[in-house]
């Protein structure tokens, strides 16, 4: 067992800035990410909203970036998944997966979110077989063929641009009569030839043999079934907040998010949470770093005037 300042949990856009304020501060601290760090950031092809990169950025060079900045200042980082918090009087108790465990005087929760399911017969049978969550890591193999998007919001409108790359075309599929996303993503995709668009409508069922061959869709207003014949299906219809290891720990709302106040402090003293995982309008990699930053300077004062 290892004691530390600040252990973070989470290795995205939040985890990573705090990670880098709070070795900065010299606080001894330990990130720790189930996964390779980057978090979403590594989902996306193109960055193109993160100001500093004129031209846009790939996501896993970015991701790989901000770790590298991170570590260059002290931050370690494990890779685990963390399975369960508790409290010891102010000290907080971290354990891993193995059944390891750290202990650290503050805690900074960046444990993001995870892509909603559309919870629809054949999405668990065909996923990896044509079912996918990302576009990035699977929208190659899908050169030359038809595939379809889930979802309206900017994460559904970039990756289907992103889609036309390979596919002959691109089906949006969806549930209202007009997108969510960003104006400017609005207008590519309005303008692309390869995308179309079937509104009011929602995925009803899979099916296929080795792998997906059709979509069951059913439009919302009118209740008229139609089947897409396409191989591929992107599923971002929004997210799920990861802190099913933290109910009754601290406060979330009603959709599981964390809820904090502006410093980023949570209903637990010393513990904090950034980024896509808490209660909050706009989920960014702007506004996530923003988050890590305020996260890891109140963490600093805490432990100054707690131990
Ligand atoms: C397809 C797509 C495209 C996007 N494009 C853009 C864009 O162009 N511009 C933009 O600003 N934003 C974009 N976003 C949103 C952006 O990626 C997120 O807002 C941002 O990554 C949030 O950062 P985060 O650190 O809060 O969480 P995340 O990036 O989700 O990182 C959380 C990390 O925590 C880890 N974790 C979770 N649970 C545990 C656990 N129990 N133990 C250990 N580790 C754990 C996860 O593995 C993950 O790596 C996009 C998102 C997607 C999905």
């Amino acid at each position: 067992m290892s004691y530390y300042d600040v252990v973070i949990i989470g290795g995205g856009p939040a985890g990573l800035t705090a990670g880098l304020y709070a070795a900065r501060a010299r606080l001894k601290s330990l990130l720790i990410e189930k996964a390779l760090p980057g978090g979403l950031v590594t989902t996306t092809e193109w960055v193109e909203n993160y100001p500093g990169f004129e031209e846009g950025i790939m996501g896993v060079e970015l991701a790989q970036k901000m770790e590298k900045q991170a570590t260059r200042f002290g931050l370690e980082i494990i890779q685990e998944s963390v399975i369960d918090i508790s409290l010891h009087d102010k000290v907080k108790r971290i354990t891993l997966e193995g059944g390891r465990y750290y202990e650290a005087k503050s805690i900074i929760l960046a444990t993001g979110a995870h892509p909603r399911p559309l919870k629809i017969e054949g999405e668990n049978e065909f996923r990896g077989r044509g079912v996918s969550y990302c576009a990035t890591c699977d929208g190659a193999f899908y050169r030359g063929k038809h595939v379809a998007v889930a979802g309206g919001g900017d994460s559904a409108v970039q990756e289907a641009i992103f889609l036309t790359k390979f596919a002959e075309t691109v089906w949006v599929i969806h549930r209202r009569d007009q997108l969510r996303a960003e104006k400017i993503l609005q207008e590519r995709v309005f303008s692309n030839p390869k995308i179309k668009f079937v509104w009011n409508s929602v995925v009803e069922k899979i099916t296929g043999k080795e792998g997906v061959e059709a979509l069951h869709v059913r439009n919302v207003k009118t209740g008229e079934k139609s089947v897409i014949q396409a191989e591929g299906l992107f599923i971002y219809i929004g997210y799920n907040p990861n802190t099913e290891f933290l109910k009754g720990l601290v406060k979330l709302n009603e959709n599981n998010y964390i809820i904090t106040n502006d410093n980023m402090c949570t209903s637990v003293p010393g513990i904090y949470a950034a980024g896509d995982v808490r209660n909050k309008p706009l989920k960014q990699i702007a506004t996530a770093v923003g988050d890590g930053a305020t996260a890891a300077m109140a963490a600093e004062k805490y432990i100054e005037e707690n131990f």
